[in-house]
């Protein structure tokens, strides 16, 4: 398979967005970053990951590449969804800092240079706040603010936005993170693992002016359900069996517990154990136990694998100072 990770920065900023059906954004939004990238001066790349578009998205992609030897495209060859086009974004990214935002034109590229200011003040990663957002109350807003304070509350991270896709990071942290399913909104809690700086600044939110959103309201349940991972491997990926093998010896005990008394209870009172339904509760309590420990340890079996089939270490340094 083809690895298409960049393993050293060789620019100073990539921006990377993922596009999929904008044929009315594209070339209005990189008019926009082009104004940005000339103020800067810095050596920049423009990363364009076409989802597998079936508008005009591409060929105008390709017309910008062809005018402008700042863009680079990449052409999914079927649609793979938002975190994918990212995390390809990320492995093409070659700049010092790397940037993500939609391509809808819902975040503002003005907004760019003060990300970069904030990671040269020493941040790892900086997140957009979107703290008037342009979308929706009762089908966008409203979800979403209870997605972030579910977010907020389960993982270490504390922001008020976590589906802003405008964000910065360096280049060592992009590369180092591996997202799946629709983990975008995840990628702080993600990156802190490794532990990493964070700052969160507002950013200015522009309502859709072309195309449709591509998601619904179903999106709100996929989080739930990446929110339920994403907690799951950051707080007991290393050591899965303490958290399968605390539900399996509370069951095993508690079920062990009903049996016992209900022993007593025929050998001192004579009260028959086999027409009462407790005692197939207790089985299988006892069962379902046996069954959670066992799959702890598989659990564990199955983390020693995946780290070391992988040589990803259980530490992360961000630097080594010697002579
Ligand atoms: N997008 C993508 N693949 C998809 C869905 C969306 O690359 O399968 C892109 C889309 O083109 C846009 C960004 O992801 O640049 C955010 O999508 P959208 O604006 O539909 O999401 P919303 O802002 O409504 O949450
Ligand atoms: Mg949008």
């Amino acid at each position: 398979m083809k690895n298409h990770r960049q393993e050293n920065p060789e620019l100073d900023l990539s921006i990377v967005l993922p596009v999929f059906n904008e044929e009315d954004n594209i070339e209005a939004l990189h008019e926009e970053i082009t104004v940005v990238l000339n103020q800067l001066k810095l050596d920049a790349e423009v990363i364009y990951v076409d989802d597998g578009s079936d508008d005009g998205t591409l060929s105008k992609l390709k017309m910008l590449q062809e005018s402008d030897a700042r863009v680079v495209v990449a052409e999914f060859r079927k649609n793979f969804g938002q975190t994918a086009a990212m995390a390809a974004g990320f492995d093409l990214a070659r700049g010092e800092i790397v940037i993500s935002m939609d391509a809808d034109r819902q975040n503002d590229p003005a907004d760019i240079p003060r990300f970069i200011e904030k990671i040269e003040e020493g941040y790892d990663l900086v997140s957009g706040w979107r703290f008037d957002r342009q979308d929706g109350l009762l089908l966008r807003k409203l979800p979403s603010q209870m997605a972030n304070r579910l977010i907020s509350y389960t993982t270490d991270v504390k922001l008020n936005d976590y589906g802003c896709s405008l964000k910065a990071f360096r280049f060592d942290v992009v590369k180092q993170i591996s997202l799946y399913g629709e983990m975008h909104r995840f990628i702080p809690a993600i990156a802190s693992w490794i532990g990493v700086r964070i700052a969160e600044i507002k950013v200015n939110h522009r309502a859709r002016v072309a195309g449709v959103s591509k998601y619904g309201i179903s999106r709100t349940f996929r989080v739930i359900l990446d929110l339920i991972t994403v907690k799951f491997l950051l707080s007991y990926s290393s050591r899965p069996l303490q958290f399968f093998g605390s539900i399996g010896m509370f069951s095993s005990v508690l079920g062990t517990g009903i049996a016992f008394w209900m022993t007593f209870q025929k050998a001192f009172s004579g009260i028959p154990m086999s027409d009462r339904p407790l005692l197939l509760l207790s089985i299988l309590l006892i069962f379902i136990g046996l069954q959670f420990i066992t799959f702890g340890l598989l659990a564990e079996l199955m983390t020693r694998t995946y780290h070391e089939a992988q040589e990803k270490p259980i530490y992360n340094i961000r630097h080594i100072y010697r002579s």
